[in-house]
């Protein structure tokens, strides 16, 4: 699923013409490919690999394109076979290699005699654009003839490549001398940009009804055709680079809204003052901890600690002061406690400790600790001669078989018991 996310990310990130992005997401495409994958996967995120690092190296993008032609013969995928020849020679086209453009495209053009495999709008384009290097100007020509032939309609649906087509069309017949039929073919191929929306190669048919003025001595409408393509493919580029800007914000906002999210789900099962969890993760969590234990038939013991006379520091200090003591019971709980363990606060001066795994003996134990922590604390900087104590009832189950309400209201019964027999003590369940 991760390979297959990162592969239609950066086939995206293709279309919008980040090529760095591209190239991040098809090696992340490859790098979370599993081994056991079929060898045709594989060989798919190879490709969209290969061609996001040609842009940039082509000898990096080599041993990928080498790759997927191993797996393509191996397989016997001869489609697969054309697609990455043709793609290696666009890129020695790109690259003005002529001599490796026309080495590719003969390595194609000997595949589709011994297999039979058709070439494609692209293939065919690829092989126009390399005859203009080599200055075949009229196979270029007839090379592309066919696929603008009006009622070829089979190759037309092919996507938005005809376009394309005719602009590298209309270069040959320029290149070749044809100047008329160039003029018609640009028309054409700017008609049809237009009626598809396909700004980028409407922008490049306007570069190339320049060079056609120029190439017939109409200089100053090639000047003016000239500056409206600069206009166009500027307004294109920083069209491209606000929609790129609006995409990374909206990928920005969404990630901050995820954040925010766990902020506020956070949020809402702390408790304010103390920074403690509160009632409500404990009624969400004791649950589950439970029924985990039922299931491994472990031990749980949850303790309520309530703070002894705490309505006494209220009324002989502040209230103000009555909070503080509140944090500090809380910092001291939290720090007194072994792992593992949930310390929650449950409202006023009463505090909740939840020790998943320990049985009663050991809970008791370890409730003594916190018990002694908060009584030995120093106390006397805030509350002067006043001590802080606290007592505690804890309530063990040996195996989860108990309700979290059950559970709850015997330790309640334990505390009141602690509360009645003196005060800052732990008590566990009798017996
Ligand atoms: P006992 O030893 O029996 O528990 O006595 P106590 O005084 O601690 O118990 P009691 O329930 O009589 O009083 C609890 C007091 O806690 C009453 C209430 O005003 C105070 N209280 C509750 N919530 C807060 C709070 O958030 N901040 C402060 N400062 N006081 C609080
Ligand atoms: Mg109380
Ligand atoms: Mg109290």
């Amino acid at each position: 699923m991760l390979a297959r996310a990162h592969f239609l990310l950066s086939v995206l990130h293709t279309c919008l013409g980040d090529n760095a992005q591209a190239r991040r997401h098809a090696l992340l495409s490859v790098d979370h490919l599993p081994d056991h994958v079929p060898p045709l996967v594989r060989g798919a995120h190879l490709v969209i690999l290969a061609l996001s690092v040609d842009v940039v190296s082509r000898s990096d993008a080599a041993p990928y394109h080498a790759e997927a032609l191993d797996i393509a013969a191996a397989a016997g995928d001869h489609e697969l076979s054309r697609s990455v020849l043709n793609n290696m020679a666009y890129a020695a086209y790109q690259a003005g290699d002529t001599q490796a453009a026309g080495e590719l495209v003969e390595r194609m053009r000997r595949l589709v005699e011994r297999t039979g495999v058709e070439l494609r709008p692209p293939d065919l384009d690829t092989i126009a654009r390399v005859q203009l290097l080599q200055g075949r100007y009229a196979e270029a020509e007839r090379t592309l003839l066919p696929l603008v032939e009006p009622g070829t309609s089979r190759r037309d649906a092919e996507g938005n490549m005809l376009p394309e087509v005719l602009l590298t069309l209309a270069e040959a017949q320029r290149l070749g001398g044809a100047l008329d039929r160039a003029t018609a073919t640009v028309a054409r191929c700017r008609a049809l940009s237009e009626q598809r929306g396909m700004v980028d190669v409407g922008a490049r048919a306007r570069r190339e009804l320049a060079r056609l003025h120029a190439a017939n001595g109409r200089f100053r409408q090639a000047y003016e055709e000239q500056c409206r393509y600069d206009e166009e493919s500027q307004a294109l580029r920083s069209a491209e680079r606000e929609e790129q800007a609006r995409l990374a914000q909206l990928v920005f906002e969404s990630r901050e809204g995820q954040r925010e999210t766990v902020r506020f789900r956070e949020m809402a099962l702390r408790d304010a003052l103390t920074g403690l969890y509160n009632r409500r993760f404990v009624d969400a969590q004791l649950p589950a901890l439970l029924s985990r234990a039922e299931q491994r038939g472990t031990a749980v013991s949850a303790a309520l600690v309530d703070i002894d006379f705490f309505k006494r520091i209220n009324d002989t200090l502040s209230h103000e002061v009555g909070d503080l003591v509140l944090q500090r019971v809380a910092t001291v709980m939290a720090g007194a406690v072994d792992e593992p363990a949930t310390v929650a606060r449950l409202g006023g001066e009463e505090f909740v400790v939840v020790l998943p795994g320990a049985a009663a003996e050991e809970a008791v134990a370890r409730c003594e600790r916190i018990r002694c922590a908060i009584q030995h604390h120093s106390w006397p900087e805030l509350t002067g001669a006043l001590p802080v104590t606290v007592s505690i009832g804890v309530s063990s189950t040996a195996d989860g078989r108990i309700t979290a309400a059950a559970l709850l209201s015997q330790a309640d019964r334990n505390l009141y018991a602690a509360k009645r027999s003196g005060r800052n003590r732990v008590l566990g369940d009798p017996g």
